[in-house]
């Protein structure tokens, strides 16, 4: 099996713990919350906790995801909010390549105000302010996610990705995440091997397979559509199990990170993967 699949793990205690949960959960890849996703500032990391974490997690051969704080909006008009995100977006840039992590997963952004073609320039340009603050950390990979479009989120049409990808000075720095749960709750279905294929055509003619970095695997507690962004264990929710054995036994797959962001911790993620294994 060359699936590379894991859970989004807890950070709590360390950053190093993040490996024993990737042990715990059978994780071959791991995605984390470098600091509080809830909070603007972040601590400084010390050099001993640098350290452990490269060591742990080479040890391990795992592949390593960041996912950005939630607070951080792109889109917004409010100042202040624009400025603390551009420099906590920037810092964590910086942190995933101290820490040698290569895949740092944000959500577009929104706006309330703003037309969706509006949000999406102002988007873009943010990005390319964030590009030129960051040249010297080029190997790690800025990834756009999908969302489920609650709240004026951009990102719940593949459309608006491939917006922002071309309005970017530097698109090579770039890769898209599908989130299996976001992508249903904004209109994609995946539930049948016709409508799964005409997903991932889709995905291929609007931004390329070339772009696909990592795919967010979770079931969705919310019916199709809904535009509503509520995380269910795999098999336990909209869903369905044949949707996840779908993407499990797609060949063209095989590399690309596959992470669980489903409820609980590490023993309900074990049993989440223990699923998905199942079903290749
Ligand atoms: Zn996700
Ligand atoms: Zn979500």
């Amino acid at each position: 099996m060359h699936m590379v699949l894991g859970a989004h793990v807890s950070v709590a205690g360390g950053l190093k713990n993040a490996c024993n949960s990737a042990e715990n959960t059978g994780s071959t890849a791991i995605q984390i919350f470098t600091k509080s996703q809830l909070r603007w500032q972040a601590k400084e990391l010390d050099l001993n906790e640098i350290n452990a974490f490269k060591k742990c997690t080479a040890a391990q051969k795992l592949i390593v995801l960041s996912h950005l704080s939630y607070l951080v909006n792109l889109g917004s008009s409010d100042e202040d909010i624009k400025e603390k995100s551009l420099n906590a977006f920037i810092n964590e840039i910086k942190r995933c390549g101290i820490l040698g992590i290569k895949y740092l997963i944000f959500h577009p952004g929104s706006n309330k105000n703003l037309t969706e073609a509006e949000t999406i320039n102002k988007i873009a340009k943010n990005l390319n302010i964030i590009l030129r603050k960051t040249k010297d950390f080029k190997n790690v990979i800025l990834v756009i996610e999908t969302t489920a479009g609650q709240g004026n989120q951009i990102g719940y049409k593949l459309e608006h990705i491939a917006e922002i990808i071309n309005l970017l000075d530097n698109p090579e720095r770039f890769g898209v995440c599908i989130d299996t749960c976001h992508i249903f709750a904004a209109g994609y279905d995946i539930r049948t091997q016709v409508f799964y294929n005409n997903f991932m055509e889709n995905f291929d003619k609007i931004i390329g397979f070339n772009k696909l970095c990592a795919f967010h695997l979770n079931d969705s507690l919310k019916p199709f559509g809904s535009k509503i962004d509520r995380h269910a264990p795999i098999g336990k929710g909209y869903i369905g199990l044949d949707a996840f054995k779908l993407i499990l036994k797609d060949k063209r797959l095989d590399n690309i990170p596959l992470i669980i962001e489903t409820p609980g911790g590490d023993k309900e993620h074990k049993a989440d993967l223990d699923i998905l294994k199942s079903l290749s």
